[in-house]
Formats: structure tokens, sequence, C-alpha cells
């Protein structure tokens, strides 16, 4: 059985009587009276299904750049659901307590403002077919700080020689392949936490500028943190990746299931290995300069199935 959501059913609208042509275009009666059978059959079948799916969207108000918590509460057992939402595949998790299924998503740094489906199937008990239920959802625009920041690096990094270009495409070579990655399970638990307490030096979304070259958006949040400080995992997860990058330096990336990824750079140790299973707040390793850092930071980024996100966003946004 489908069922749909109310705001498709514009055809079941009455009729506009805007001006006389349209009147005049009345159509027969036999036409007229398969319309009234179909609404009246769209009526029985909508107060019973559609109505008591509650889908929400956390946090109410979408952005680009922001991640997004959908909740799921269906009316009957479920085996199993996923979603389709801006084209990615979403997996969702069960809480036996609340009854609710939910899964972490996000909004492209370049999704323009509008309207956007959340396409679900559900599974429900065995031999049955899927159900099909769709939820409309807004993103808005959010402006992030147009501030210019202008900085010096190496110049291997900005006009690297033949050799240093091939060490970059290794490396390029590394990230294409590691971090399209996608685990369906969850492996995420509540919260995410800050990897380190200490001042924010750079936001996400602001325009860099190296050694006079306009570069990409900020795709990560900037600690100012000296070499050597413990550099916490924000979540629980699996060590992707533990090595080093050409821009990123000594980076790790921790999966934490549903597609999300946090990445942790420039740092100066590892203190985990690819394949380590962590816990949030666990030091996974500690900060540093190496690769493309103007001196001694913390870079962390959010990156879910493709494109990164705000980490703000992230940690102030409530999970299960
Ligand atoms: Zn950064």
């Amino acid at each position: 059985m489908k069922s749909r959501n109310h705001q498709q059913l514009t055809w079941g609208q009455p009729p506009r009587l805007s001006s006389e042509r349209e009147v005049r275009r009345t159509p027969p009666c036999s036409v007229q009276f398969a319309t009234v059978w179909l609404f009246v059959l769209v009526a029985a079948i909508l107060p019973a299904s559609a109505a008591t799916w509650t889908i929400n969207a956390g946090p109410t108000r979408l952005v680009n750049g922001a991640p997004v918590l959908f909740q799921v509460k269906p009316p009957t057992k479920l085996e199993s659901l996923t979603g389709t939402w801006l084209t990615h595949q979403l997996t969702f998790s069960y809480d036996a307590s609340t009854k609710t299924w939910f899964a972490l998503a996000g909004v492209a740094f370049e999704t323009t403002p509008g309207k956007y489906a959340l396409e679900l199937s559900a599974q429900p008990a065995a031999g049955k077919r899927p159900l099909i239920v769709t939820r409309t959802f807004t993103v808005a625009h959010f402006q992030y700080p147009q501030i210019k920041v202008e900085l010096t690096v190496e110049k291997k990094f900005t006009e690297p020689n033949p050799e240093q270009l091939q060490q970059a495409e290794e490396s390029k070579k590394i990230k294409q392949d590691y971090l399209s990655r996608v685990t369906p399970d969850r492996e995420w638990d509540g919260n995410f936490a800050a990897p380190a307490e200490a001042a924010i030096s750079d936001v996400y979304g602001s325009q860099r500028i190296f050694n006079g070259k306009a570069q990409r958006e900020h795709q990560g949040l900037d600690f100012r943190v000296p070499t050597g400080t413990p550099v916490a995992a924000m979540n629980s997860g699996t060590v992707l990746l533990a090595r080093f990058l050409y821009f990123e330096g000594n980076c790790v990336v921790i999966d934490h299931g549903q597609g999300l990824l946090t990445l942790y750079f420039h740092l100066s140790e590892f203190k985990v290995k690819e394949g380590d299973q962590v816990q949030r707040g666990q030091i996974v390793g500690l900060s540093g300069g190496t690769g493309r850092a103007t001196g001694p930071h913390l870079h962390v980024a959010v990156r879910w199935q493709g494109t990164y996100l705000d980490p703000a966003r992230l940690m102030q946004l409530p999970l299960p």
C-alpha cells in the first residue's frame, strides 16, 4: 500500500473558478463522477495512513551546511526503514524505548534554498509490501561569515614542484578511496563533543586566501591549540584513517556510521591506528602544525556522504 502526504494531493482540491472560460470547460458527467469517487477513496485512505506517521527534522530550521537528524515514528511495527534525501541514501536506526527510527543526514554547503523531499521506504513485518511515505522540508539560506582569511604557507602547498605534485596526487587518491566509504550501521551514540577545550580560531564557511590565491570556503572548524594538546574523538566510531596526507598532515578520520565521518588534521602524533574502535572523548592524537598549516592548530571537519558540514552545528545538535 502506498501512502502519500497531503501536500501532493493538489488534484484533489476543488477547481478554481477564476474566469468564465474555465467554468465553461466543465468536464462531462462521467469524468466528474469518477473524480468524486477518487476523492472519496483518497479521503478514506489518508487519515488512517499518512496522518499517523510522525516525521520530524532537527533542527526545525534547516540551512545549507547543517547536519540534520530525521526522526520517524511509524503507525506500525517495521523491520527496516531507509530513505532518500538530496540524492543520498539513509539507513535508519531504531530506538525501542521511544519507538522511533532516526538517521543523521546533512545539507551541503552548495544546496540552494528551497523545498526538498525526504522519501521513506518502510519494510513492515515479513511478506508485506514496502510502504512509501514522503515529507517535504524547507532549506533556508545561511550567510556564513564573509571574512577573508589571508594566510601564508610554504610554497610547496600553492606552487608544488613535480615531485610534490605527485605526493599530493597520491594523498588525493587515498582520500577519494577512503572518504567515499559509507558504513550504513550507526556507531555514534548521543551528542558530538568538542575535540579540544580551546578557543575557535576560524569558523566553517569563511573565505580562504593562501599566498594571495583564493581557495574554496573553509570546510571545518579551527581550534587554537599549541602543539602537543590532546585531541579527543567527537563520538564513538572506528578509525578509518590514521596516516600522513600532503595537505592534511598527520590525519585521523573516524567513521561513526550512517555515512558520517569526523576528521582531525595537522596532528604531531597519532594515539590510534586504522581499524581501532574509539569512544567519545578518547584521545586519538596530539595537535600540531603538520601539512598545510600556518602554525600549530587543530582543524576538525565533519563529512557526511561526500559533503562537508559545519562541526559547530553538529556539536549543538541534541542527539539520541
Ligand atoms: Zn581549518
